[in-house]
C-alpha cells in the first residue's frame, strides 16, 4: 500500500466482494479505497492507517458491523472517524440501532450511485464546517481555555454545557457497567420572572435551583447548566427520585416569592450507551420535555422509543428533503371547499403532498413543522404556489373560467421582503387575476410577529388578494382583535368541531364567530366536517362555506379537474 496517500483513504467493510467491488467503483475518483471483509480485519486496518470515512457492511462473519461501530465509537483514537453503515431494507430496526450508535448515516441496498455519493459528500463536508468552525474558534482558543480552567459557570457555579459534557462522558466511561440517566431541566415562562420581575429576580431563581441541584447530585453524579435557563444532571438510575427532584424546585419558586406559574419541567433519557455524545443526549432528554409540557399531570417524561423513532425519521426528512424536490417528489391535492347554500364550489385548499420512494406517503404533518425549523418550507411552498398557479392557468384556458384555490403561506415567508413581488410575479406570469389565488395564514403566524405581518399582509389586499386566517381560535387571538386584523375569511380551527354534538362551549364558539363574522363582513370557512350532525349544527348557524371529508377528501389534480368539468361555475369578477 502507497503511505504517501494523496487522496483521502475510504475503507469499505463487507464481506461479499461484489458489494465492496461496485461501492469502489463509486468513489475510485475522489478516494483511495482500501477494503475488509470483516470487522476485525477493519480494526486492525484502522489501527495503523490514517482512514477518512468507512463504510460498514452490519451482517458479516467473525466481527459484525454493529460490534465494529461500537468499538470505534468507544475508543478515542477513532471516535471521529465518520461511519456509513449501509443496511439491507429489510433490517428494519438497524436504522434505529446504527444511529444510536453513532453512525453518520446510512444507505440502503440497493445501491444507487447517485444516492450513495450524495450521501458520503453530505457526511463529508458537515465534518468539514466542523472543522472550519473549530479553526476559526481557534483565536478564541485563549478564552475558551480560559474558561475551560475555570470551568464553571460565572452566575450558578455549576458547570458549563462544554465541561458538564465532558465531565459526564468520563463519569459514565468509569463504570460502564452501571445504568445512567441524563435528566433536563427547564423553566416554563423564564422570561417572564425576567420581564415581570427583574433580571435580579430571575438570576437569583436560576442561582438557588442551581444550588439545589447541585445538593442532589452532591456526591453521587454531577449537574451543569446548559443554557440560560436550561439544567442538566448527570446521575445513577438508581439514585434519581424526580418527584422529589420536582418537588424540591417548586420549593426554590415558592420560598423567592414570585406568583407567577413558574414551573421546572424535566425530561430524562435513560443512558443506553455511555459512549454517545453527552450533548446528544442532553439533547434527547430535552426532546421529553417538551412532552412534559403538553401534559397537564405529570411535569416529567422520559425519552421513549416513539421518540427516538421520530429522531431518525426527523434525521431521513432533512436528509432527503433537498434531493426530493429536485427529483418531483412533491405534488399537490386539491380539496374543494363547498357553498351549502348554491351547492358550488366556494374554492379549492391546495395541499402539498410528499411520495417518498421508500417510506411512500408522508403527511404534512410530520414534514412540514420539520422544514419551518430549517427554513426548507419557503422553497416548498414556492413549489406549491407555482403548482397552483399552473392549475388555475389551466382552467382558465381549457374552460375560460376558473374556481378559486387558497394556498397556505408559512410563517417563516414573511421574513422575506420580496415575498409580495414574487407572488404577484407568478399571477402576471400565469397570466392570473389576484382574486384567483386566495392566501391562508395560520392564526399563530399573526401573533408571533404582528407588526411584519400585518404590513405584509395589507399590500397583498391592496393588491386585490383575500387573506383567509387558518385555524382560527386555535390560538390567543380573541374576536375583537379581529376588528383590526387585516384578514377577509376566517377558516375555524377544526378542534372546535370534535365535540360539537355534546359540548355547549364549543357550540356558543362556532356560533358567536359566525355572528361576529357576518357583522363585519367576513366570510368563514369550517374545516373538518366529518359527519351528518355536525353539519346540521353548522347550518343551523348558519355555516354556508365547508371543507371537510363529508364532502370530498384531498384529490390529485386530474380528479380536481373532472369535477370541475361536471360542476361549471361562472366567472367571478
Ligand atoms: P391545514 O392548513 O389546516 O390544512 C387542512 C388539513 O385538514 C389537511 O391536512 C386536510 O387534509 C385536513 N382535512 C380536511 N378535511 C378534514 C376532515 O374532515 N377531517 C380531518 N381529520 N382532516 C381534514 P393535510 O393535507 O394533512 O395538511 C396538514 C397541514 O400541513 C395543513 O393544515 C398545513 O398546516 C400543512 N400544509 C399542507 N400543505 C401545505 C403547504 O403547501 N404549505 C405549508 N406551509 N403548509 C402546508
Ligand atoms: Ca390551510
Ligand atoms: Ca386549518
Amino acid at each position: 500500500m502507497n503511505e504517501n496517500l494523496k487522496k483521502p483513504l475510504m475503507l469499505i467493510v463487507d464481506d461479499v466482494e461484489i458489494n465492496r467491488v461496485i461501492l469502489a467503483q463509486f468513489f475510485k475518483d475522489e478516494y483511495e479505497i482500501c477494503e475488509a471483509s470483516n470487522g476485525e480485519e477493519a480494526l486492525l486496518f484502522v489501527e495503523d492507517h490514517p482512514v477518512s470515512v468507512i463504510l460498514l457492511d452490519l451482517v458479516m462473519p467473525i466481527m459484525d458491523g454493529y460490534d465494529l461501530l461500537a468499538r470505534l465509537k468507544r475508543d478515542d483514537r477513532f471516535r471521529d472517524i465518520p461511519v456509513i453503515v449501509t443496511t439491507a431494507r429489510s433490517e428494519s430496526d438497524s436504522e434505529v440501532r446504527v444511529m444510536d450508535l453513532g453512525a453518520a448515516d446510512f444507505i440502503t441496498k440497493p445501491y444507487n450511485p447517485k444516492v450513495v455519493r450524495g450521501r458520503v459528500r453530505n457526511v463529508m463536508s458537515l465534518l468539514e464546517n466542523e472543522w472550519r468552525k473549530l479553526e476559526q474558534s481557534a483565536q478564541s482558543q485563549e478564552i475558551v481555555d480560559m474558561r475551560r480552567r475555570i470551568e464553571l459557570d460565572a452566575l450558578t457555579n455549576l458547570y458549563d454545557r462544554d465541561n458538564f459534557c465532558r465531565k459526564a462522558a468520563s463519569f459514565m466511561q468509569m463504570d460502564a457497567t452501571k445504568k445512567y440517566v441524563i435528566v433536563f431541566l427547564d423553566i416554563n415562562y423564564f422570561k417572564v420572572v425576567n420581564d415581570l420581575f427583574s433580571v435580579e429576580t430571575g438570576n437569583l431563581l436560576l442561582r438557588s435551583a442551581a444550588a439545589f441541584l447541585q445538593s442532589v447530585v452532591s456526591t453521587v453524579g454531577l449537574a451543569g447548566r446548559l443554557e440560560a435557563d436550561h439544567f442538566a444532571m448527570c446521575l445513577p438510575a438508581d439514585a434519581l427520585n424526580i418527584d422529589e427532584v420536582i418537588q424540591g424546585l417548586d420549593g426554590v419558586v415558592q420560598s423567592l416569592n414570585i406568583q407567577q406559574n413558574i414551573r421546572f419541567y424535566a425530561g430524562i433519557y435513560p443512558v443506553s450507551n455511555v459512549f454517545l455524545a453527552v450533548s446528544q443526549m442532553c439533547d434527547r432528554a430535552h426532546t421529553a420535555v417538551a412532552i412534559a409540557k403538553g401534559r397537564y399531570s405529570q411535569r416529567y417524561a422520559w425519552y421513549d422509543e416513539k421518540m427516538r423513532e421520530d429522531e431518525v425519521e426527523e434525521h431521513l426528512i432533512l436528509r432527503d428533503m433537498a434531493g426530493a424536490l429536485a427529483e418531483g417528489q412533491f405534488s399537490i391535492n386539491i380539496q374543494p371547499i363547498f357553498n351549502i347554500e348554491t351547492g358550488e364550489d366556494f374554492s379549492g385548499e391546495v395541499l402539498v403532498r410528499w411520495y417518498h420512494p421508500l417510506k411512500e406517503f408522508i403527511p404534512p404533518a410530520r414534514f412540514i413543522p420539520i422544514f419551518e425549523k430549517n427554513g426548507f418550507v419557503a422553497r416548498v411552498d414556492r413549489f406549491v404556489w407555482n403548482e397552483a398557479c399552473k392549475l388555475l392557468a389551466y382552467e382558465k384556458e381549457t374552460f375560460g373560467r376558473v374556481t378559486p384555490v387558497s394556498v397556505n403561506l408559512s410563517r417563516l415567508n414573511f421574513y422575506d421582503e420580496h415575498l409580495v413581488d414574487y407572488i404577484l410575479g407568478l399571477i402576471k406570469q400565469y397570466n392570473l387575476e389576484p382574486w384567483m389565488l386566495k392566501l391562508e395564514i395560520t392564526e399563530s403566524a399573526y401573533t408571533d410577529n404582528m407588526h411584519l405581518l400585518i404590513d405584509t399582509v395589507a399590500r397583498f389586499q391592496k393588491e386585490g388578494f383575500k387573506i383567509l386566517m387558518d385555524d382560527f381560535g386555535s390560538g390567543y387571538s380573541s374576536l375583537n382583535m379581529l376588528r383590526n386584523m387585516p384578514v377577509d375569511i376566517l377558516k375555524l380551527d377544526m378542534r372546535f368541531l370534535e365535540d360539537i354534538q355534546t359540548d355547549s362551549r364549543a357550540q356558543a364558539i362556532v356560533r358567536n364567530v359566525v355572528n361576529l363574522a357576518r357583522d363585519i363582513d367576513m366570510e368563514v370557512i369550517i374545516e373538518g366536517v366529518e359527519t351528518q350532525e355536525q353539519l346540521d349544527f353548522l347550518k343551523s348557524v348558519g355555516c354556508k362555506n365547508i371543507q371537510g371529508f363529508l364532502f370530498a377528501y384531498p384529490m390529485t389534480k386530474d380528479d380536481y379537474l373532472k369535477r370541475f368539468v361536471n360542476k361549471p361555475e361562472p366567472i367571478k369578477a
